[in-house]
């Protein structure tokens, strides 16, 4: 078994990132300004978004974080989206979720101005990249298929079953899969016999929230592991009283995988490389006139 580090890919990608910011700033251009919107202080959304500032820190980014009380109503957050859609000096916005109930994710998203949505949950870049044209894509897919090709993993060909249909994760890592030509299945709660598309996998995506569902007996020898769940579990012997566990089994399935993701460190860090790929783009966007930076990954 071999490690797709993702902590390990994630510094080489920075560097670069870093590397490309110095020579934006060498030429008299912008350097790029990520804005993040949090709302209300759930402690992992609050970590989620102190370590995006970090990264953005960490290479020259401008970073601002707005944030706003509980109690703050839909439509005056949907204000404070537009605004930072009118500024000119911001050049991507995520907004943390979850938000409280009495907001509506779905009209957050689909206010944020498709040029500025880092995160590619916006409906115009969902279907831009469904037709595998220029988009901002979804950070957790890209970064996983930045570890893939890091690591010169052949996809071409082979069968990929992803297990989950989130719009954030499972829906965009099986439309990336496919553009990366592979024969790809998405499995999810109410597949049927799920052990029959996993043990025929070559690349198993394991992206659904349960820790350690993965288990050895469900996937082939020599299968590509990705391992996207991140849970938090209750551990008294913990400092912090919990442990973060993936949806994947990792002892005993990385005695059978060829190559397979570490939680934490493989997954994660390439999250946050996919947000500042992304942000990286939307100046280049702007510097280049291009109304949206070529991303295809068809070949
Ligand atoms: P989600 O809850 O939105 O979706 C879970 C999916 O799993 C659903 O589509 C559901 O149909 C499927 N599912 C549930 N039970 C199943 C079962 N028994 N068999 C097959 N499929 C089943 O979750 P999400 O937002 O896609 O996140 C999934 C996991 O990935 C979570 O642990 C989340 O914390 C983690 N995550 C990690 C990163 C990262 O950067 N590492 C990023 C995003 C999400």
């Amino acid at each position: 078994m071999q490690l797709l580090n993702g902590n390990e890919v994630a510094k080489t990608l920075k560097a670069n990132i870093k590397l490309e910011v110095e020579q934006l700033k060498i030429a008299g251009k912008k350097v790029p300004h990520l804005a993040a919107i949090l709302v209300g202080v759930d402690g992992a959304s609050m970590t989620y978004v102190n370590a995006k500032e970090k990264d953005c820190r960490e290479v020259g980014f401008d970073s601002t974080i707005l944030r706003f009380d509980m109690s703050i109503t839909e439509e005056e957050l949907l204000k404070e989206v537009e605004k930072i859609n009118n500024d000119t000096n911001i050049d991507g916005l995520i907004v943390q979720l979850p938000l409280p109930k009495h907001i509506s994710e779905k009209k957050v998203t689909e206010t944020i101005s498709y040029k500025k949505d880092v995160d590619g949950f916006h409906p115009m870049n969902v279907g831009l990249m469904f037709k595998g044209l220029p988009c901002f894509l979804p950070a957790t897919p890209f970064g996983i298929i930045k570890l893939l090709e890091h690591y010169n993993i052949e996809t071409s060909g082979k069968n990929c079953v992803v297990i989950g249909r989130s719009d954030i994760v499972g829906k965009p890592m099986g439309a990336l899969m496919l553009q990366k030509n592979c024969t790809v299945t998405v499995c999810h709660s109410k597949t049927k016999d799920l052990n029959s598309f996993t043990q025929k996998a070559d690349i198993v995506i394991a992206a659904l929230g349960i820790p350690e569902f993965l288990k050895a007996d469900m996937i082939k020898e020599g299968a590509v592991v990705i391992d996207v769940g991140i849970t938090r579990v209750d551990d008294t012997t913990s400092v912090k009283g919990y442990v973060l566990k993936g949806d994947v089994k990792f002892d005993e399935v990385s005695q059978k995988a060829s190559w397979i993701t570490p939680v934490p460190g493989g997954v994660g860090p390439m999250t946050r490389i996919g947000l500042m790929l992304n942000t990286l783009e939307a100046v280049k966007m702007k510097t280049i006139l291009n109304p949206m930076v070529d991303r295809s990954i068809v070949k």
